[in-house]
């Protein structure tokens, strides 16, 4: 039996939902981390757990982590998350999905979801059969649309912001970049990258994603394996968690980190140790934060969806990343604490 009050001890969520119906195989939980900005809004993923201390563990997680992003990136908006107990290709029907739906619906636009793993467009439109307070539908009217090219524009801008710390100057012009995972938020992002004439080595486990790097952009490809030990100003973690670790550290010569991956590092541990290097890693979910930024433009900005208007405040993580490495810089404590720190500050000045 998971013990939920002893796992949330040393955190102030706010409220943990299970949501159940055997008649339709639903179980389900929502996590509402922090409402203190606004209301709490995260993606809801369907993952086949193998129990719910397991499910329990990564909407907390997950539910955190939404807070600490929306803050970060200045948003009126807290951070939730909700997980559905089941296998998406075998056990997602609407019935399950419209009920899901109900229990979005009761907290009243406390918990607010979107799309995540396991959840597509399609399932979001069964799911707002029954609730108002859903976001990112793609396909509808004032839907912000996919999110991996904001997504992508944010990791440029913020990959600049890092390069000029490093570099000198933030222009790609010749910065050679090793970049992991040729997938949706990659595609765009090489476009952008080559464009501005950066190098770019890059590297998938899927050929289709390999074939059309190359074929589009010509760029030169290595083994998975390989990409850690590319000789490049710039490693770009885009495909996976926990690549950032003491196996990989020393084999990664690049003097900035900037990815799209949630949660590079696989430790803390590493984050000191990368500080210590004078490597200057951008935190990821600072820089990876362009689809919320995005999907904030569908809701909380006056006349509704606005394509330039969204992707200029996207932009605007170029200058949240100057903030956090000046701020790492003069007080000589690690870009990833600093962002903890603003995002923390921001909220404690929110419940004030
Ligand atoms: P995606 O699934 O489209 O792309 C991921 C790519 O990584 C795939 O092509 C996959 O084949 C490849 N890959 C898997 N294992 C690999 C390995 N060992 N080495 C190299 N490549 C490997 O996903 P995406 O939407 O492009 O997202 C990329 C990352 O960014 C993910 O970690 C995701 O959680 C994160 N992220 C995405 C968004 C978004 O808007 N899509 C937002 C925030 C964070």
């Amino acid at each position: 039996m998971p013990m939920v009050f002893d796992e949330i001890k040393n955190d102030s969520y706010e409220q943990i939902i299970y949501c159940h119906d055997p008649k339709v195989g639903l179980k389900a939980i929502i996590a509402v981390h922090s409402t203190v900005l606004g209301p709490a809004v995260g993606g809801c993923r369907m993952w086949h757990y193998h129990d719910e201390n397991e499910a329990l563990t990564d909407v907390l997680r997950l539910s955190k982590g939404m807070t600490y992003k929306a803050a970060v990136a200045n948003l009126k908006w807290g951070g939730g998350k909700s997980v559905i107990i089941g296998d998406p290709h075998k056990d997602k029907t609407p019935e399950l999905l419209h009920r899901f739906g109900e229990f979005v619906e009761r907290l009243g636009g406390n918990y607010i979801t979107a799309k995540d793993v396991g959840i597509g467009a399609e399932d979001l439109r069964e799911i707002k059969t029954n609730t108002h307070h859903i976001l990112g539908i793609e396909g509808e009217s004032n839907s912000s649309g996919d999110p991996s090219p904001a997504t992508a524009w944010g990791v440029y801008h913020g990959m600049k912001s890092a390069v000029k710390a490093g570099f000198g100057s933030e222009s790609l012009k010749g910065i050679r970049v090793a970049l992991q995972g040729l997938g949706s938020v990659s595609h765009s992002l090489l476009g952008h990258l080559v464009k501005e004439g950066a190098v770019v080595t890059g590297c998938d486990v899927e050929k289709e994603a390999i074939d059309r790097a190359r074929n589009e952009y010509g760029i030169e490809i290595v083994s998975p394996e390989a990409i850690y030990d590319v000789d490049c100003d710039v490693f770009s973690p885009s495909a996976l968690g926990a690549v950032i670790n003491k196996e990989t550290i020393p084999r990664i010569k690049a003097k900035v980190i900037a990815g799209a991956a949630n949660n590079q590092l696989a430790t803390e541990q590493d984050g000191k140790v990368l500080h210590e290097k004078g490597v200057i890693y951008a935190p990821d979910y600072v820089i990876n934060g362009g689809g919320l930024i995005n999907i904030y433009h569908e809701k909380m900005v006056q006349g509704g969806y606005n394509h330039d208007d969204a992707f200029k405040h996207v932009a605007e993580i170029h200058q949240t990343m100057d903030q956090i490495i000046d701020r790492s810089k003069r007080d000589n404590i690690p870009t990833f604490i600093i962002a903890d720190h603003i995002a923390e500050e921001r909220v404690e000045a929110g419940r004030k």
